[in-house]
């Protein structure tokens, strides 16, 4: 009997807790968000896209190496002792070429790992989540410019640099 009062008392205590949180919101503004018209500020800290600035690359592969789901692709090629890559915006000598660097952000899991270890800090999580696409293929983001590094001479590229 004690239990069949207890059963009734936890039943009413729950649809009273239920009720409330109606009762609550029914007072309160609404704050449905007219998409794509409006959208929200995203934190200072959100982590979305990921977006690599390539000139900054010095192609060290801890990124790659931090990543839970392996879903950094990277392949360098040495510069050769005539070749000048130059240096990142904050004055680490580029050796390596970097022929690849494709993240395939299909099966990244937005962990942010990857950004931690960079030791030039160009790999940076965005604010941008609005990165949908119809094709699977197109979630794979290739940053590399392998053209770039088309013989290009000690000189002209410290030229460049000035
Ligand atoms: S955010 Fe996480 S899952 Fe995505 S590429 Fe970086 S380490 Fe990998
Ligand atoms: S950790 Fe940074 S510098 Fe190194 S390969 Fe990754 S993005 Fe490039």
């Amino acid at each position: 009997m004690g239990s069949y009062f207890r059963n009734l008392y936890q039943s009413a205590a729950s649809i009273w807790v239920g009720l409330n949180i109606t009762l609550k919101h029914m007072f309160t503004p609404s704050i449905t968000l007219q998409y794509p018209d409006e959208r929200w500020q995203m934190p200072e800290r959100a982590r979305n896209q990921l977006f690599n600035d390539i000139d900054d690359c010095i192609g060290c592969d801890q990124c790659a190496r931090a990543c839970p789901v392996d879903c950094i692709y990277i392949e360098c090629e040495k510069a050769g002792p005539d070749e000048d890559l130059g240096l990142t915006s904050k004055g680490t000598k580029k050796r390596l070429k970097v022929l690849r660097f494709d993240i395939d952000m299909g099966l990244c899991c937005y962990c942010g790992l990857c950004t931690y270890p960079c030791p030039t800090e160009c790999l940076v999580m965005t604010p941008n989540y609005e990165s949908s696409v119809y094709d699977r293929t197109d979630l794979i983001y290739r940053y590399a410019r392998p053209w770039d590094y088309e013989k290009k001479p000690a000189d002209a590229a410290s030229a460049e640099r000035r």
